[in-house]
């Protein structure tokens, strides 16, 4: 399975930072040792024109040279440098190879992205650009090319709603926002994704799966997606600092699976990204995003099974 990372530019962080910087290298580590079948590749950079697919060319020209507004930058919360403008350019990249590797081989990732709080002209919660709508509007161009229209579901299970993304794709019928995350969590003002599913705190396994399968006939009803893009958030975990649902590893694990088969019995190609992640401990987030690698590979062996 075709793996892409930008993790080798680690953002510089002021001592005490809140972001765990470190769970990228962490997570990367444990698939080289732990998942064969994952082949870790480079990304390339995205380049302008690809931002522009969604974000306006003043926030790409500020966020590249520095002169990103401060207020912007507060609501982004990392100190702006050189390396951080070519991370996330990077990253942005790590999600448009990864959806072109899943229309080969039916499931590819990114060991980072799902940058959801990113809007078309700032970012926010972390997020500098919004890896998953550039990727999207990306493939669709190249689809256009060919005279076909590409219908892509982003399926966003991060704790935290995808506000950028449901605002960028807001009246966009092609495109199908799904955000299942913690009513009390940030962003305190949400937007309207086509689909929300906002879950109380304390929310546990069982009525997380039941809201998912909800969630995802609903989507079946109104969309017929020829492209997944799943933001696999580790932050639903009982064991995060930001999260406020109280997912065990196994809720976890069945809602990936969950998610993996629903794209896999419907012939869909999917690309998933990590998005967010705050243990406590650091190693359970890394043990939540390498269960869900796991059950990507699961996964992406039926497809090349199905080939043979
Ligand atoms: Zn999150």
């Amino acid at each position: 399975m075709q793996v892409f990372y930008a993790t080798q530019f680690v953002l510089p962080l002021p001592p005490g930072h809140r972001f765990p910087m470190g769970k990228y290298k962490l997570l990367r580590d444990r698939l080289t040792a732990e998942l064969p079948e994952i082949a870790l590749r480079q990304a390339e950079s995205a380049t302008d024109g690809q931002l522009a697919l969604v974000h306006t060319p003043a926030y790409v020209q500020a966020i590249s040279d520095g002169t990103v507004d401060k207020a912007i930058l507060r609501e982004i919360g990392f100190p702006w440098s050189e390396a951080m403008a070519v991370r996330a350019r990077r990253s942005v990249g790590a999600t448009i190879a990864a959806c072109r590797a899943a229309f080969d081989d039916g499931v590819a990732a990114n060991v980072a992205g799902g940058t959801h709080h990113a809007y078309a002209d700032r970012g926010g919660g972390f997020c500098v650009f919004n890896d998953a709508a550039v990727a999207t509007r990306l493939m669709q161009a190249e689809h256009g090319r060919r005279g076909r229209t590409l219908h892509v579901a982003v399926i966003d299970l991060d704790v935290h709603q995808g506000n950028g993304t449901a605002r960028i794709f807001r009246d966009d019928p092609t495109v199908f926002t799904l955000s299942m995350h913690g009513q009390k969590n940030f962003p305190f003002r949400k937007e309207a994704s086509d689909l929300d599913v906002d879950l109380p705190d304390g929310t546990g396994d069982a009525a997380y799966i039941e809201a998912l399968e909800l969630a995802l006939g609903e989507l079946e009803r109104r969309f017929a997606p020829g492209l997944v893009i799943y933001l696999a958030g580790a932050d639903p975990h009982e064991g995060d600092r930001l999260g406020r649902l109280k997912l065990t590893w196994d809720g976890l694990e069945a809602r990936d699976r969950r998610v993996f088969d629903w794209a896999w019995q419907r012939g869909v190609p999917l690309a998933f990204a990590m998005a967010g992640g705050y243990g406590t401990r650091m190693e359970d987030t890394v043990q939540v995003q390498v269960n869900t690698f796991a059950a990507g590979v699961q996964a992406w062996r039926r497809w090349q099974n199905r080939r043979r």
